[in-house]
């Protein structure tokens, strides 16, 4: 079915429906919300891991008043997905960071939690990404202000402080369902700080800190997301991928 769909419209609707519909959602409120700051809607999802030993353990801290974390949503290893915190309530999953223009990102996003543990150092399980790919339809699907683009990892908005969902999240085919974006026929640019910086703020990434090392962390969590493989200093095939994603999706929103 979905490898008809070619581009989103007119199969998206049809697809995300059908996606939708055996999507089960378990309910267990967490205490840890507020209300959205200005009412605004979201209008952006942002991706984690827990890098706890279980599901349950992370429930309990998503749960846990002292905490004070939380998420909309966590899916477990097996695919359960269960809903923390209601979609209109502002959870507490982002902390510190920027995307964009945007500063608080708990306010503007609904956060989504996997259960993984990075020391693992392997794939995710295909049964919590098929169940993710049915929440991603199903959310897009009700709300038409999250784009594919704004979709993002919790490291793209907090570099230097945040590394998940980490090198093994499956972006790209998440793209391939409309669900995420991936650069393709990339051409190698010659390496240029400058450049980099302009681009890379032009398609949302923030340094905490306009020196060197405020922006070789955006380098390496861009490269965690799109070149995983990629280390030294910055190269052609770097500013190749920064100046498409730049092109593509540059961060323009119309409703803030
Ligand atoms: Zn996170």
């Amino acid at each position: 079915m979905l490898m008809e769909m070619g581009s989103l419209a007119p199969g998206f609707q049809y697809a995300s429906a059908k996606m939708a519909s055996d999507l089960n959602i378990f309910q267990q409120p967490s205490p840890n919300f507020g209300i959205r700051r200005g009412g605004v809607i979201p209008s952006m999802i942002v991706l984690h891991y827990t890098a706890m030993k279980s599901s349950k353990d992370a429930i309990q801290r998503l749960s846990d008043p002292k905490s004070e974390v939380s998420a909309h949503y966590l899916i477990d290893e097996a695919g359960k997905v269960t809903q923390l915190v209601d979609e209109q309530k502002r959870a507490w999953h982002a902390g510190q960071g920027c995307w964009g223009e945007i500063n608080d990102i708990n306010s503007y996003s609904i956060g989504i939690e996997l259960d993984y543990c990075p020391s693992a150092k392997c794939n995710f399980d295909e049964r919590q990404i098929s169940s993710l790919e049915k929440l991603l339809f199903d959310i897009l699907k009700r709300r038409s202000e999250i784009r594919p683009e704004f979709i993002i990892a919790h490291s793209d908005m907090a570099p230097g402080r945040k590394f998940d969902p980490g090198m093994y999240f499956p972006w790209k085919k998440l793209s391939q369902k409309g669900l995420s974006i991936w650069p393709e026929n990339i051409l190698d640019l010659a390496a240029d700080w400058g450049k980099f910086k302009y681009h890379a703020e032009r398609f949302g990434y923030r340094a905490s800190c306009d020196t060197f090392g405020g922006w070789t962390d955006v380098l390496d969590v861009f490269r965690l997301r799109f070149l995983p493989k990629q280390e030294g200093k910055l190269s052609p095939v770097d500013m190749g991928v920064i100046t498409y994603l730049s092109n593509n999706w540059p961060n323009i929103r119309n409703n803030d």
